[in-house]
């Protein structure tokens, strides 16, 4: 369920401060490396106000980002939106009691873990990462969310690959992406 088209030209603009890093973390991966976008203040704040825009009428009430990088993006995504923040982690990384998501990997799984206090039935929901690749993490967060109760009423990223099936993975909820490789 795409959201109108993104800004083909902010698009542009942003892609040019993205690196490609080939072969990192591990061989075959073309990791997308955001810290020069971040590193130049125009960029960032451009990147998270276009990141925030389409969800203003939205009466988002938390914004619910993914480690680590979606932390950097979510916060200050939170308070234009006049948002809290809800921070969604590696197991064992939040201190109070959490509730648990197992993801599939390539090779494997992996869990993601929110306060169980987090947010509430009333709670609309934002979900905020960098990067959409398969959309399992994505996936995830938003069963988590679901699992408290709460209403994800849409779902920002700065960047989506689009040669990969992490649109498919999340359907049936609003997507924006600032990018599409
Ligand atoms: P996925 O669950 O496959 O959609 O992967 C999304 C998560 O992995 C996000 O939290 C991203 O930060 C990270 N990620 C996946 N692929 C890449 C990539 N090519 N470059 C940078 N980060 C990536």
């Amino acid at each position: 369920m795409p959201l109108a088209p993104t800004d083909l030209d902010l698009a542009q603009r942003l892609s040019r401060l993205i690196r490609d890093v080939p072969d990192y973390p591990k061989p075959g991966i073309l990791f997308k490396d955001i810290t020069p976008l971040l590193g130049d203040a125009a960029a960032f704040a451009a990147a998270t106000d276009d990141m925030a825009r389409p969800f203003e009428a939205s009466a988002v009430t938390h914004v619910v980002a993914i480690e680590s990088r979606g932390f950097i993006l979510g916060g200050p995504i939170a308070q234009r939106l006049g948002a809290g923040f809800v921070p969604v982690r590696k197991p064992g990384k939040l201190p109070s009691a959490t509730r648990r998501e197992e993801y599939a990997l390539e090779y494997g799984s992996d869990a993601l873990e929110i306060h169980a206090d987090a947010c509430d039935s009333g709670a609309r929901v934002l979900i905020v990462d960098d990067v959409l690749a398969t959309g399992g993490t994505a996936d995830a967060t938003r069963r988590l969310v679901n699992a408290l109760g709460a209403t994800v009423v849409g779902l920002s990223f700065l960047i989506t690959l689009s040669f990969l099936p992490g649109r498919e993975r999340v359907a049936g909820t609003p997507i924006h992406s600032t990018i599409t490789f």
